[in-house]
């Protein structure tokens, strides 16, 4: 399926449809059609190694980088897209968008120094009901295109937190911060690792996530969302 003649003469016959609109055409790599792809802002922050994802990190967690692809908003498109991947049963939608941004993100040295891409994984739980792990399929698309393994497991969610409201904010960073666990030491110990999520919003996930992956020895953490919430 690498061979683009291949692909165009299928494409006669199977157009490849947008992910968002289903409606118009998409080209291979491209998981959106150009006039969806209009509505969306790209972030363009794999470009510089310190950014304002790297910055929300600034005495939290040390990074190598941070990127995400899209900004998010809550009006945006990219909300829109975000929910078919988590609640509209369209894993692959994950996918794309990690081919397409894994496609990007090897053009930048440091993502090349990349040796495992670990997901923020669900509570089992939840990811039998949803069946797959957005983050995971995400993960799936950007190790297919920069060449790089993934793995699940290496990181446990403990508990299943359905709701955060009427907590206070405290209450909610200690809930986060002690629902994952690392279970797999040895096999980051000395590694770069790229913890991949769908959205960054406050970073308490990430947060906790990457503390976690520090307790091995010798560890960097980069991270990358598919989009980052605008404070
Ligand atoms: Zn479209």
């Amino acid at each position: 399926m690498k061979n683009p003649w291949w692909n165009d003469f299928l494409s006669l016959f199977f157009p490849l449809l947008c992910l968002l609109c289903r409606y118009n055409q998409r080209t291979t790599n491209q998981p959106l059609c150009l006039a969806c792809q209009a509505k969306l802002s790209p972030t363009n922050l794999h470009l510089h190694h310190e950014n304002e994802f790297t910055d929300r990190f600034i005495g939290r967690v040390q990074l190598e980088t941070a990127t995400a692809l899209y900004y998010f908003s809550k009006t945006s498109k990219v909300q829109t897209l975000l929910h078919l991947l988590k609640y509209g049963d369209r894993p692959m939608i994950g996918v794309q968008l990690g081919r397409w941004y894994g496609y990007l993100l090897k053009e930048q040295a440091l993502f090349s120094t990349i040796d495992l891409i670990i997901p923020v994984p669900l509570h089992p739980k939840r990811e039998r009901q949803r069946g797959y792990n957005q983050s995971t399929q995400f993960a799936m698309g950007l190790s297919e295109a920069l060449n790089i393994p993934y793995k699940e497991g290496v990181l446990e969610r403990r508990m299943y937190t359905t709701t955060q409201t009427g907590k206070n904010r405290f209450d909610r960073l200690e809930n986060v911060l002690s629902a994952f666990q690392l279970k797999q030491k040895d096999i980051i110990a000395g590694k770069h690792v790229l913890l991949v999520d769908d959205v960054l919003t406050t970073g308490a996930t990430l947060e906790a996530c990457a503390l976690q992956l520090l307790e091995a020895p010798d560890v960097k953490i980069s991270m990358a969302t598919i989009a980052i919430a605008m404070n």
